[in-house]
């Protein structure tokens, strides 16, 4: 069963969460989104969709774009036209040190991802649908938790998604995020420079 929800608070900005892109991933995403409530959006909107078990290949693997689920989640990008998106996903416990591993780049062409704290993790979205879909000031996030995940890992996860739910561009969204991650900012700009071009906003 598709999970879907709209909290729509006005027409600026329009955000985007999805979950459950591949794999089992989206049995542990509904956990989070299904806690997103009409509260958590002050203005604009909030669509959330969240999708059932599907076949396992990595976004960073352009085949990705060519299967099934690949294809819905790009075209409710396009229909949608989000400025702020957030996919949310999770990971093997055993994955955490490949994933927020510094070499992360020489072996998958993207940074590593950064730990915010509690195991979950933060970075850019597939670079196949980030310079494509996007504009450079739209908000795209990917987020991470450990597929069975603590309460303290799941209060982080969705602070980091009601973060984005209440604020109204990617300056309040930094601003609120340094407040408690000030230094994790600072490597995802370090990042966006690295993988784009100097002065590319981080996420
Ligand atoms: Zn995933």
């Amino acid at each position: 069963m598709v999970y879907k929800k709209v909290i729509d608070k006005g027409e600026k900005p329009k955000r985007l969460f999805i979950g459950g892109v591949h794999g089992h991933e989206g049995l542990t995403t509904i956990k989070a989104l299904s806690q997103i409530s009409d509260v958590d959006v002050k203005n604009g909107n909030l669509t959330i969709y969240n999708f059932d078990e599907s076949h396992y290949i990595s976004t960073l693997d352009r085949h990705y774009y060519n299967l099934d689920m690949g294809k819905k989640i790009v075209s409710i990008i396009r229909d949608l036209k989000p400025e702020m998106y957030v996919e949310l996903h999770c990971y093997n416990s055993n994955s955490f040190e490949r994933l927020t591993d510094t070499n992360r780049k020489e072996h998958t062409g993207v940074p590593p991802l950064i730990h915010l704290e509690k195991g979950v993790l933060i970075g850019s979205i597939s670079p196949y649908i980030r310079t494509s879909l996007f504009d450079e000031w739209d908000v795209c996030i990917t987020l991470e938790i450990p597929c069975k995940p603590s309460k303290e890992s799941m209060d982080v996860y969705l602070n980091v998604m009601r973060a984005v739910a209440t604020s109204k561009d990617k300056y309040e969204l930094l601003d609120n995020l340094r407040v408690d991650y000030s230094d994790q900012v600072d490597t995802a700009a370090k990042y966006a420079v690295e993988l784009y071009w100097d002065g590319y906003p981080p996420l």
